[in-house]
């Protein structure tokens, strides 16, 4: 494996010897099984905006939240997925938003609504974080939201949202709304065969063709007082990674077999990009706990002996 690159929210990490359908069970087990806390219920006491409640319950429930879910128990559910878990300061936090526009009296009367009233936006930076039990001490970090700026509702004079969030943990197995993760995608790493040499003019125009730049010209004449007199610059494949497949450089039917396209069966380059729940490589360190998790589970479900290295006969004796 080497991390090619790593920002706050995306992950690039190329991994090699693997199987397709290990790469995608990583990959689901990045968006289905890592889990996060979101806001799972919605207590409404006042809601008086032009959004409808179950509306405004859907949106908040969407909000990406910041929070180490190893901080948190699991709801468990029963067979017909009705939360049995009472809940508490272990597998529950509460958030508040209280909010009311009112008119701005020292706006003028042709100004714009986000001057002339008080609060006609609730954004995210309006959840307040009402800590449960010990939880101010116990978490390391206070929980909130991943943005400040996400619009929820729009408001105008007189009306108000008053509402209690309940925030648990789960997966995007549940509701996508746990999914650490905006997307996570892989391809194969290309790789590019030059069949029939491109040399001189010819090699200028590969390099001009592919418009990612994969290509690149070696002119050995120049780096060498010993080439020979008749040496010619040849392209060459410089940047594999860099390859869509886009199939330009194969167009013209005579450079077609002259550049073979291929790709690696066993090297894969995967992107994740994180919803900022969790930092990214941390989703593809648990991804990968997870996975492990899974198979010990299926090779302790296996009605058969494990494997035991065989004593020689020499050893015996
Ligand atoms: S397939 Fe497209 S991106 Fe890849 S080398 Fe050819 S022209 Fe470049």
């Amino acid at each position: 494996m080497k991390v090619q690159r790593l920002t706050d929210e995306v992950l690039e990490i190329d991994i090699k010897g693997i199987d397709a359908p290990i790469a995608n069970a990583l990959r689901r087990i990045m968006l289905t099984d890592v889990p996060t806390l979101a806001i799972e219920k919605v207590i409404l006491f006042q809601n008086t905006s032009i959004i409808q409640d179950e509306v405004l319950a859907h949106r908040l429930g969407l909000v990406p939240i910041v929070a180490d879910p190893n901080e948190f128990a699991s709801i468990e559910y029963d067979s017909t997925n009705t939360a049995v878990s009472e809940p508490d300061e272990y597998n529950t936090t509460v958030m508040t938003l209280q909010i009311t526009c009112s008119v701005n009296p020292n706006a003028s009367l042709a100004a714009p609504p986000h001057i002339a009233y008080k609060n006609d936006t609730v954004y995210t930076r309006h959840l307040v974080w009402v800590p449960q039990g010990d939880q101010e001490k116990r978490l390391r970090t206070p929980i909130r939201p991943v943005h400040d700026d996400i619009v929820i509702a729009k408001l105008r004079p007189g009306q108000c949202i008053e509402a209690e969030l309940h925030l648990q943990k789960g997966t995007g197995r549940q509701h996508a709304k746990w999914s650490p993760c905006a997307t996570v995608y892989y391809r194969q790493m290309p790789h590019i065969e030059i069949v029939e040499p491109f040399t001189g003019s010819e090699a200028d125009r590969l390099v001009k063709l592919c418009p990612m730049g994969v290509f690149d010209v070696e002119d050995i004449t120049s780096m060498v007082d010993t080439a020979p007199a008749n040496s010619q610059k040849t392209a060459f494949v410089a940047r594999p990674r860099d390859c869509t497949l886009c199939r330009e450089c194969v167009r013209d039917p005579n450079d077609e077999p002259r550049i073979r396209l291929l790709r690696h069966r066993d090297y894969f380059l995967f992107t994740v990009e994180s919803s900022g729940s969790l930092p990214p490589e941390q989703i593809f360190r648990r991804a990968l706990q997870e996975f492990e998790a899974k198979a010990k589970e299926i090779e302790s479900s296996m009605d058969i002996p494990r494997y035991v290295t065989p004593i020689c006969a020499e050893d015996a004796e």
